[in-house]
């Protein structure tokens, strides 16, 4: 059976289709679902004969249409070059992230380590541990070293002390390392009736080791800790420094989580759903299914709302299908991640921590079992067997090792039931994004991870523009001979005015520019509905943070008028917008360009000013007017 390229379901009374390989999602119309019952197995006109009964011919054309323009956007329907086929059986390498669970220190009790010195063998651990991740780095440049405690910190010194060591150590080695102290089993004082039962970690990263002292006091208090006392720990508004809640559930009943500590001021929360899978076997898949949707429909209002925080695992499955960047492996064991216990024993995970079976080796010994460890790099969705065919594949990407072992024996071998389970969530997120995606949502800032330089994705301002009548792609070579018959005598600002007031080229440098912009622009070429070109845009950031130059330019000057293009030119530079951390954009117009002034008042610009002078253009020296708009009025 072949594999389905466009998967369709029904989810909450509507269709959506997504295609597993990039992700891409839509909610389908009565017309758009029939189409996709065909498209893209069959030919066009097999389409219209099929649906000749159902649906008129010229509607079923603008569907087919759409379609095209986003096959042709790349956000559906890809074809992998065959390097590309080949690169997603290749495994990244290089350790990311150590996980060491320290040894208990208390003097009073026996030392669970094989030392009778509990605390220099903490130490001793500490640089080994440090040691292996450096060791095994290879390419990687930034790196994880976690320290694993339960109940509080024990020893605060102590973890600072390894921290400063781990940060000198990796600042040689020419890494860049982040620490996280990760406290499991936290006790609450006042349990809220929503947790209890359920098992509370708290979990800081600190990119500056140098500043962990400062921020290890909360963790480190003996005692039940106030969710007010924890929140306040774990968010100490300090630049490089995250904290996050984590959950893991311990039975069914846990809808009410969520909910509480968004009450109780956290702004990352994790449900650790696989943690619960995993320490648990006997729970039920479906019975949890209540809980994690009642944990995102609390969610998705408060998003609806725009009460921002970040909910894992809902909130990287919305930032990846907005962003477009599919996930084949989601489990990092054995490749990315290695794990150590307080004896020094190492694991391909810390969820696998204390099973024999997975016991790699010894730190003090100096060997790692290496044909053990090669056996993780086959997991994940495109090794998979039962993956290979989901749909859900590039969103689960293939699920966790320890979670596949709990349930199944095989760290290889998904649970259906958990698969039924797992698809079920993922469908229940695609709705959801769909639904926020059109109350206009900001995913960036659900998410919270976007570098300020990042450009905007085609992805994503494709996705914008969807079901708009304005779309657009980056600039191709076969576009040449277009381009240089626009410019060649246009007198738009777009073409004749620069910054730098210097115009002098011959005509062969201006059709190269047209080709080849600056390195900082960004320049893209706008495609009516039917994939046809009618204009452009190019964005050139500017050197005051969050301001940018746009130039924008239709063929048709009549486009300028109509409605339809305003509304997509409109969300289009609100996604540009958010998308780049751009606040505001100035546009250029000359002073003849009157339809495109217009069609910039009726976005929202307003006039900024006029450049006197700058332009020089068939003898004369021009005015050019200035329009400035800030995208949260557009
Ligand atoms: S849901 Fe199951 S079959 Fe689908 S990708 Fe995840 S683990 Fe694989």
């Amino acid at each position: 059976m072949p594999k389905e390229r466009i998967h369709r379901f029904e989810h909450g009374g509507k269709r959506y289709a997504i295609d597993p390989e990039t992700c891409f999602c839509f909610e389908c119309d009565a017309i758009s679902w029939d189409v996709l019952e065909y498209y893209p197995d069959v030919s066009v006109n097999q389409i219209y004969h099929a649906l000749a009964d159902k649906h008129p011919r010229g509607e079923l054309a603008e569907v087919v249409s759409e379609l095209e323009w986003l096959r042709s956007t790349k956000s559906i329907l890809t074809t992998p070059k065959r390097e590309e086929l080949g690169k997603r059986f290749e495994v990244e390498r290089g350790l990311k992230r150590v996980v060491l669970r320290l040894p208990h220190i208390n003097a009073q009790e026996a030392p669970r380590t094989e030392s009778t010195d509990a605390p220099a063998a903490a130490d001793q651990l500490g640089r080994r541990a440090l040691e292996l991740l450096l060791g095994r780095a290879r390419e990687q440049k930034t790196l994880t070293l976690e320290f694993l405690e339960v109940g509080h910190v024990q020893n605060p010194q102590r973890v600072v002390q390894l921290c400063e060591d781990a940060a000198r150590a990796a600042r040689l080695a020419g890494k860049e390392l982040t620490v996280a102290v990760w406290v499991t089993d936290v006790e609450l004082a006042k349990t809220p009736k929503a947790l209890e039962g359920h098992a509370v970690g708290a979990k800081l990263e600190i990119k500056d080791a140098q500043g962990v002292a400062a921020h290890l006091g909360g963790l480190a208090r003996q005692g039940p800790a106030t969710l007010a006392r924890l929140a306040k720990t774990l968010q100490p508004e300090a630049p490089g420094v995250a904290g996050r809640i984590v959950v893991c559930p311990k039975h069914p009943e846990f809808g009410g989580v969520v909910p509480a500590l968004d009450n109780a001021g956290f702004k990352i929360i994790e449900l650790d759903l696989d943690g619960a899978y995993a320490a648990d076997p006997r729970l039920e898949p479906q019975t949890m299914l209540a809980g994690l949707s009642q944990s995102a429909v609390y969610y998705a209002e408060k998003l609806r709302a725009h009460n921002y925080f970040r909910l894992d695992p809902i909130a990287p499955l919305f930032w990846r299908i907005y962003n477009g960047s599919p996930q084949p492996r989601s489990d990092p064991a054995g490749t990315n991640e290695l794990a150590v216990d307080e004896t020094g024993h190492v694991y391909p995970s810390w969820r696998l921590m204390g099973r024999e079976e997975f016991r790699l080796g010894a730190l003090q010994d100096g060997i790692i079992d290496e044909e053990r460890l090669a056996e993780f790099e086959n997991v994940g969705s495109v090794t998979t067997a039962a993956c290979m065919r989901c749909w859900a594949r590039n969103l689960c990407g293939g699920g966790t090792a320890a979670v596949h072992h709990a349930l199944t024996g095989s760290f290889r071998t998904p649970c259906p039931d958990w698969c039924n389970a797992q698809r079920e969530w993922m469908a229940a997120a695609v709705s959801a994004f769909n639904i926020l995606s059109s109350a206009g949502v900001n995913f960036s800032r659900v998410y919270n991870t976007l570098a300020s330089s990042a450009k905007p994705s085609l992805f994503a301002l494709a996705r914008a523009a969807f079901r708009m009548t304005v779309g657009m792609r980056p600039i191709e070579e076969a576009d040449a001979a277009m381009l240089a018959r626009w410019e060649n005598w246009s007198d738009a600002a777009y073409f004749v005015y620069d910054e730098s007031a210097v115009l002098m080229a011959t005509r062969y440098d201006r059709e190269m520019d047209a080709l080849h912009p600056r390195g900082i622009d960004h320049e893209l070429i706008l495609l009516r509905k039917s994939g046809a070109p009618f204009g452009l845009l190019k964005i050139r950031p500017e050197q005051t943070p969050g301001t940018a130059r746009a130039f924008v330019y239709l063929r048709n000057e009549a486009d300028y008028a109509a409605d339809s293009v305003r509304r997509g030119f409109r969300a289009i530079l609100k996604e540009a917008g958010a998308q780049q951390s751009l606040r505001s954009f100035t546009v250029p117009a000359m002073k003849w360009e009157k339809k495109f002034a217009e069609f910039l008042l009726a976005l929202g610009f307003s006039k900024a000013g006029t450049q006197r002078e700058a332009v020089y253009l068939h003898g004369h020296y021009h005015d050019v007017d200035l329009y400035a708009g800030c995208t949260e009025k557009l």
